[in-house]
């Protein structure tokens, strides 16, 4: 059985303050209020991860991402950070591939193979995003391009690795835009994503393999989103950014 998992990205946001406030206020919501066994997992910049960590002790259910990491385990890299690191500082996720890292800092699907193989010789469950862009769907390449996406990146892992893979559907158009994918588009692409990895590793693994809806999901279409057969959770930015909506989004896996 494929879990249901609900991440929080909060890309760069937050000052050290905010943060421990944030953490603190979704660990007693969460405690609270969520009865179901779906796993959370918070992503905060990576300088705050040691800070936060202690935030989380005894809380099985919530888990510590980082949102990116170096495809190196070590050297003359300035400025960057390894899945070694993350690992020795007890980091589990690691989202890698996002579309923000795609269009900004140039990963190609060819690095992020690279990122994908360092962060599970770590040990690092990565969290890994695909999604087409408004002009791919509208001249309906967007099917082939995504499943590129999972070829170029996870295909040369074995089954047993790729078993460790989290998957996040992230619509480039839907992401920060208020313009959610409806559930039947999401339901497409996620249905469409299991047939190809099913493919490649039979349908035992690709029924096994959490697929993540992310772009502009929040505590008003969650519920909708998570009902459908193929959506396992959701990987949330705007929305993780306030404890409250967060939460409710949580619930609603
Ligand atoms: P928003 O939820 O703010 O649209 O961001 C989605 C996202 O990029 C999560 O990684």
């Amino acid at each position: 059985m494929r879990k249901k998992i609900v991440a929080g990205n909060w890309k760069m946001n937050k000052t050290l303050d905010e943060a421990v406030a944030l953490v603190s206020e979704v660990v007693n919501m969460i405690k609270d209020e969520v009865t179901s066994d779906v796993q959370v997992v918070l992503c905060p910049p990576a300088l705050y991860l040691t800070t936060l960590k202690p935030y989380l002790e005894g809380q099985s259910r919530i888990a510590l991402g980082a949102q990116n990491c170096h495809e190196k385990a070590s050297g003359a890299y300035t400025g960057e950070i390894s899945a070694p690191m993350l690992k020795s500082i007890n980091v589990s996720h690691v989202i890698l591939g996002h579309s923000e890292r795609r269009q900004y800092f140039g990963e190609t699907n060819a690095q992020l193979a690279a990122k994908v193989d360092s962060a599970l010789a770590s040990g690092l469950t990565p969290i890994f995003c695909c999604g087409e862009s408004l002009e791919q769907r509208e001249s309906e390449v967007h099917l082939d391009f995504v499943r590129t996406q999972l070829t170029e990146s996870l295909f040369h892992l074995s089954p047993e690795q790729f078993a460790n893979i989290v998957i996040a559907y992230e619509p480039i158009w839907a992401i920060g835009t208020g313009l959610t994918a409806t559930s039947a588009q999401a339901q497409e692409m996620h249905e469409i994503l299991r047939q190809h990895i099913a493919s490649h590793y039979g349908q035992e693994v690709a029924d096994n393999t959490s697929i993540l809806y992310g772009g502009s999901a929040n505590e008003k279409n969650a519920e909708e989103l998570f009902a459908q057969p193929d959506v396992d959770g959701g990987l949330i930015g705007g929305a993780s950014l306030k404890s409250r909506e967060f939460t409710i989004v949580v619930k609603a896996n």
